[in-house]
């Protein structure tokens, strides 16, 4: 199978503005922010999206939140920000490989959709 756009960034085949990495994931700047801050949280795991995940991958989801936070402070956001997992084509997803959006830099609204 063809490597996902975010496979491609993880493997450095092109380039992104990193912010974080460690072995199980890596964050790096939404291309389109839509906000003043936006991050992207990936998984190095290829999990296409949330609702393929199993109990195998409890721990690096796990991972995910709490480095989500860890992202948040490296990027002035404080307590300040949203996550979101946009899961399937029909909720916004475009790039199927799993990842946290992490969202900030402005007053948010409520309901997001
Ligand atoms: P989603 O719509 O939830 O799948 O989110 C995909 C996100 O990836 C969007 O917010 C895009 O702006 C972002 N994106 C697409 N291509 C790139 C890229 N080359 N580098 C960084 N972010 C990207």
């Amino acid at each position: 199978m063809s490597k996902t756009l975010f496979e491609k960034i993880i493997a450095r085949e092109i380039p992104a503005t990193i912010v974080y990495e460690d072995e199980l994931c890596l964050a790096f700047k939404d291309i389109n922010p839509c906000a003043p801050l936006h991050t992207l949280l990936v998984p190095k795991k290829p999990l296409i999206q949330l609702s393929h995940a199993t109990a195998e991958d409890q721990a690096m989801l796990g991972h995910l939140m709490l480095t989500a936070t860890k992202v948040a402070a490296l990027e002035g956001l404080g307590d300040a920000y949203r996550l979101v997992v946009n899961n399937g084509a029909k909720a916004g997803m475009s790039v199927a490989h799993l990842h946290l959006h992490i969202i900030g830099g402005r007053p948010l609204k409520w309901p997001p959709a």
